[in-house]
């Protein structure tokens, strides 16, 4: 499914870690990834965190929700983007897909708008962009706050911006499956230098800049190592290889399913997207009722085959379950599945899993 995509200066920097000492959060790798992610996102800031999760955790405190405060999120996407919400004691408020690219339908946020609401967070799922400049009018008309939870899209643009960097505050992951990885990571990127000193505070246990051991609020230990900054910083000098790379595997599967019948292929790029294509990910055709979704991955597997189902939708999870239909993502979830993606796949291995696919589907 997935792999990190090494080269020799992920080992190198470790190594110079352990050889000079700096092995925990304070250190010269964790200023040069900070520094250079968040130049490479086009954002005046970048706070990296010890995970994806703590990175969204902390983007909710800085907008200052809590108790009694409502944020709207995709029913579609990882469980870590709802969870994060509940930590803050704010209630997660679910709303359906886009047909097309599956991402937060922006048609459908006003109507679960009210009094309590405070942010919105679109996630570019699988590595397309949201449809930003609706939900930013929309934020904008009620004076929300925008949380891009692009854990799964690095460099992924949308109308040419960096995604990211185009709300007011925006999260990313690195953990092992991801775009770019540190093994476990994350980073808040911003333009706001008020959301950039509360985070920088909340993450260091809420100790005040002026005196050590001093805390005036509650804080968290959400800080990356030294260790983890420096892979993160031999990474992104191979960013744009890897996104090219899973560009260019999602074109030959976009070709080469073409004429399989029963797949509906991956969500076509908008014409303002740059899609990354995070996890290649492809739909049963809605009539098939020839083959179910999950026997299909299970022969598939068997064949060494690895792919994973599409997230169940939020809505539905046993801590989450509510009496919500939200049609468009139920019945993504349950039609789609993703094909192994990572930056070392080769034509020949994308051949054969079609041809696998094709035989298991007839
Ligand atoms: C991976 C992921 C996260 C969480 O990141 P971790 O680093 O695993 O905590 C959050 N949101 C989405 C959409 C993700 O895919």
């Amino acid at each position: 499914m997935a792999k990190p995509h090494f080269g020799q200066n992920e080992l190198k920097y470790v190594t110079e870690c352990i050889l000079t000492e700096w092995i925990s959060s304070a250190g010269q790798y964790v200023n040069t990834f900070e520094e250079q992610f968040s130049q490479y996102c086009d954002t005046k800031y970048g706070i990296s965190t010890s995970s994806g999760t703590t990175a969204l955790h902390l983007a909710l405190l800085a907008a200052n929700i809590g108790p009694g405060d409502e944020v709207i999120v995709p029913s579609l996407t990882f469980i870590a983007t709802a969870n994060a919400v509940t930590y803050t004691g704010a209630t997660p408020i679910f709303v359906d897909s886009d047909p097309e690219i599956w991402t937060i339908d922006p048609n459908k946020i006003e109507e679960v708008i009210t009094e309590n609401t405070k942010a919105i967070i679109p996630v570019h799922l699988y590595g397309h962009p949201a449809d930003m400049d609706l939900i930013l009018k929309i934020a904008h008309k009620y004076g929300l706050v925008v949380i891009e939870d692009a854990a799964e899209a690095h460099g992924a643009e949308y109308k040419g911006k960096k995604v990211g960097g185009i709300g007011d505050i925006g999260i990313f992951s690195f953990y092992g499956n991801k775009i770019i990885t540190t093994g476990e990571g994350g980073m808040v990127v911003t333009n706001n230098p008020l959301y950039e000193e509360k985070i920088r505070i909340l993450r260091d246990h809420g100790m005040s800049k002026e005196k050590r051991y001093w805390h005036t609020v509650l804080g968290y230990n959400y800080r990356m190592t030294n260790i983890q900054a420096a892979i993160g910083v031999a990474q992104l000098e191979k960013i744009d290889e890897i996104i090219n790379k899973k560009r260019d595997i999602a074109h030959n599967y976009n070709e080469l399913l073409g004429d399989v019948e029963g797949i509906i292929i991956c969500p076509e790029e908008k014409d303002w997207a740059k899609n990354v294509y995070w996890l290649y990910t492809v739909l049963l055709e809605n009539n098939n009722a020839k083959i179910d979704r999950d026997l299909l991955m299970y022969n598939l597997s068997k064949q060494n085959i690895e792919t994973r189902p599409v997230f169940p939708p939020i809505h539905t999870q046993p801590i989450y379950s509510k009496n919500q239909m939200l049609p468009v993502c139920e019945s993504v979830s349950c039609r789609g599945f993703s094909l192994p993606s990572h930056p070392e796949l080769k034509y020949d291995d994308i051949e054969t899993i079609i041809q696998t696919l094709r035989q298991e589907i007839n």
